[in-house]
């Protein structure tokens, strides 16, 4: 295994039980406004910066599908963090496109309010590759928006990162029907792997620019213990900016919000936007704002996170919703993590060795 389950903790109950005030801030007054949920650990494809064919077949179970929480049970903790002020639901894996009758979910996530009345933000990232099945089932669930996850657009080249030959037309297909059911703007997200997909950074960006898509490009990180990260096959996003510019001229343009967590350009000709997340060469953990819970109900403070607090154990043992949202209030309020930024000035960047949470476990 190369996730060390003695980590995790049942949380105790703190002393006295508390109501939720529809805000709560940790040690950094960072707000708790994101949790994202994974909906299944695992995945039909096996890009090599995730979960690469051989090495996490060799060392990782999948959890058994009784571990995973009930919809029920994933609606009731949202319910709790919606109460403390949390604004989006953002629903990954793992593909959170195998989940099951996610639009049953979906549905039930889609009738919370937000404390004074509104609607919550819902997306999902996918792969794209069930997307031109479900996309009009989960618009008419009242998912708001959906990514997609895609490399590139060179098949071969493709097919080497999925690991399990799935041709770009499949995905183009999926955003093209996305679109066409109303989802919009629906995000693009591209990881740049240095020697591997980068040399598709302008093809890429040349391919979406004008249309109804929006591209990201994702520095490469060091999550989980399967793919032998190395920093030199990071590109980082300013050279990612100065490739793309070189053919369409672009200037920067101001965050939709504080805690996005792209850097926003646009084309000087009008002609759209792209985005670049610089997890690695410029962290952002100031303004993270972001929880994440595992498939099987662990509540993790950071993407790298060495251990979860066990909040199906609390459901599953009769607690109250008082219980457990005086719970997520004081493990929220004492969370202090701000791993990208210390990695930064760390070892020279190589990333941290001890146990690391595998991103398609935890929820990317
Ligand atoms: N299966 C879905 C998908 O492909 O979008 C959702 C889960 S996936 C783990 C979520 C996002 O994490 C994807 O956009 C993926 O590209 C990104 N991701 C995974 N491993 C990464 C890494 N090592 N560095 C940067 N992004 C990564």
């Amino acid at each position: 295994m190369t996730y060390d389950h003695r980590l995790n903790k049942v949380p105790t109950i703190p002393s006295p039980l508390e109501s939720p005030a529809g805000i709560v801030a940790d040690t950094l007054a960072r707000p708790l406004q994101e949790l994202r949920i994974s909906l299944t650990d695992r995945c039909n494809f096996r890009c090599v910066y995730c979960m690469p064919d051989k090495s996490f077949v060799e060392n990782r179970v999948f959890l058994p599908r009784t571990s995973l929480l009930s919809f029920e049970e994933i609606t009731r903790i949202a319910q709790i963090f919606v109460a403390h002020g949390t604004k989006k639901i953002h629903l990954t894996g793992g593909e959170p496109l195998l989940r099951k009758h996610i639009e049953n979910l979906i549905g039930m996530l889609a009738q919370l309010k937000t404390p004074d009345g509104r609607n919550l933000e819902l997306t999902l990232t996918t792969n794209g590759s069930l997307l031109a099945k479900t996309a009009q089932s989960l618009k008419d669930a009242g998912l708001t928006r959906v990514t997609v996850s895609l490399d590139s657009l060179d098949d071969a080249i493709f097919k080497q990162m999925n690991g399990v030959d799935f041709p770009v037309s499949d995905v183009l297909h999926g955003l093209d029907v996305a679109h066409a059911v109303g989802f919009g703007p629906i995000k693009v997200n591209m990881v740049v792997k240095g020697g591997m997909n980068d040399q598709e950074i302008v093809p890429m960006a040349r391919y979406f620019k004008g249309s109804p898509f929006i591209l990201r490009f994702i520095e490469y990180m060091d999550v989980g213990a399967s793919i032998n990260w190395k920093m030199n096959e990071v590109i980082p996003s300013s050279e990612v900016i100065r490739r793309i510019a070189a053919h369409m001229p672009l200037e920067e343009i101001e965050p939709n919000h504080k805690s996005e967590t792209a850097k926003r350009w646009r084309y000087q000709d009008g002609s759209g936007e792209i985005g670049v997340v610089s997890s690695v060469t410029q962290a952002f953990c100031h303004a993270c704002d972001r929880a994440r819970l595992s498939s099987e109900g662990k509540l993790y403070t950071c993407l790298f996170a060495t251990g979860g607090h066990d909040l199906r154990a609390l459901m599953r043992d009769g607690r109250t919703d008082q219980e457990i949202s005086t719970v997520v209030a004081h493990l929220w309020r004492s969370r202090a993590d701000r791993y990208s930024e210390l990695r930064g000035v760390s070892r020279k960047g190589m990333g941290r060795t001890d146990k690391k949470i595998e991103m398609s476990y935890i929820g990317g």
